[in-house]
């Protein structure tokens, strides 16, 4: 009954803008131009109930945001809720809109105390800084969405399979700009998800060799829902990103709320890797066998030494070429410096077979 309800803004673009400076505040449900309706879950979290739902839709996780840093995927956000707001697009299939950790957006950093990519098990979320409270909050938005609208997915068909789609964008540069990470869990990516994937422009994927807690984890292995950890990119300021050639992911994620099927091409347009092994800083004494700024999916031939440790010893490539991702000399004793992994048939990348680990 305040003055502040009464003047909040009736728009789903303002509602985000908000929770991107760290200012969301409670609004009743609001009505889009195009039909359906935004519900207030929680700061940051907006649902999009349809007025006429398509049949068979299946539902949609899009979060962006979980690194504060990552602004890309906040524009495309933005702009998918302006085009809701100008009736451009009908909600056709029940969605959630995230913005993962507002704080962190304002403050332009990865992450304020630890980094929340790492916190999306119930046991690890039980600490108590802000990132933790922060995961306790998306998991709860998760677990009551998916409750509700994970339904039984056919498994075969896109536009029939419940997604989250959690966008970020790469610290580093990328040999292939966009892709997917694929979470191991026990549940197959149909193939007809690879293939949209492909026409959204993503041009890898890499499959996970061990459960890691990050959010598009939580909802495959708790809520048996496909989803990916998609990186767009690279890190820019807001405002400063090149969206165009994020155009077709843009399709994508409109084709999802809309209900509507997305685009499809060829799957050669993906190249296939998965993660074989991982580079481990065990002592003080560590250091990778080549730059810190070197591109993710850099191939390293057989015999190539990657890593020099004072207790392990030295790592060298053995077998076949391998290819690192996410490097990074500087992590503490006993975390992964690096990501090491192979290509694979574009079949089945989880149920491939891994080459003996360099
Ligand atoms: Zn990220």
């Amino acid at each position: 009954m305040d003055d502040e309800t009464r003047c909040s803004p009736r728009r789903l673009r303002d509602i985000l803008s908000a929770a991107m400076a760290d200012r969301s505040f409670r609004y009743e449900p609001i009505e889009l131009a195009g039909g359906g309706r935004v519900i207030d879950r929680g700061p940051g979290i907006a649902e999009l109930v349809p007025a006429a739902p398509v049949p068979d839709a299946a539902a949609t996780i899009i979060s962006a945001g979980i690194h504060g840093n990552e602004t890309a995927p906040l524009e495309l956000l933005l702009h998918l809720a302006g085009d809701l707001d100008d009736g451009g697009i009908t909600v056709g299939a029940p969605t959630l809109l995230i913005v993962g950790h507002p704080a962190s957006i304002v403050a332009e950093t990865r992450y304020i105390e630890t980094n929340l990519n790492r916190l999306f098990t119930r046991e690890v979320a039980a600490g108590n800084t802000r990132e933790h409270a922060r995961a306790r909050e998306l998991m709860d938005a998760v677990d009551a969405f998916w409750a509700a609208h994970a339904g039984p997915g056919t498994g075969e068909d896109q536009r029939t399979t419940p997604l989250h789609l959690d966008m970020h964008t790469a610290i580093r540069e990328s040999r292939y700009p966009r892709f997917a990470v694929e979470p191991l869990a026990d549940i197959e990516t149909p193939a007809s998800v690879w293939r949209v994937m492909a026409a959204a422009g993503l041009q890898a994927v890499l499959s996970q060799h061990a459960p890691s807690p990050t959010f598009s984890h939580y909802s495959r292995a708790v809520h048996h829902v496909v989803a990916f950890t998609l990186e767009l990119g690279r890190v820019a300021r807001f405002g400063g990103n090149d969206l165009a050639p994020l155009a077709s992911m843009a399709d994508w994620l409109a084709a999802r709320v809309s209900g509507q099927p997305a685009a499809e091409t060829p799957l050669e347009a993906l190249t296939f890797f998965r993660v074989v092994d991982e580079l481990c800083r065990v002592s003080e004494d560590f250091s990778l066998g080549f730059d810190d700024d070197v591109a993710n999916f850099t191939a390293f031939e057989v015999g190539v030494v990657i890593a020099r440790d004072g207790e392990a010893g030295e790592t060298v490539v053995a077998d076949a070429p391998v290819y690192v991702v996410f490097p990074n000399a500087h992590v503490e004793r006993g975390a992964r410096a690096a990501l090491l992994a192979r290509p694979v048939s574009a079949s089945s990348p989880q149920a491939s077979g891994a080459p003996s680990g360099g």
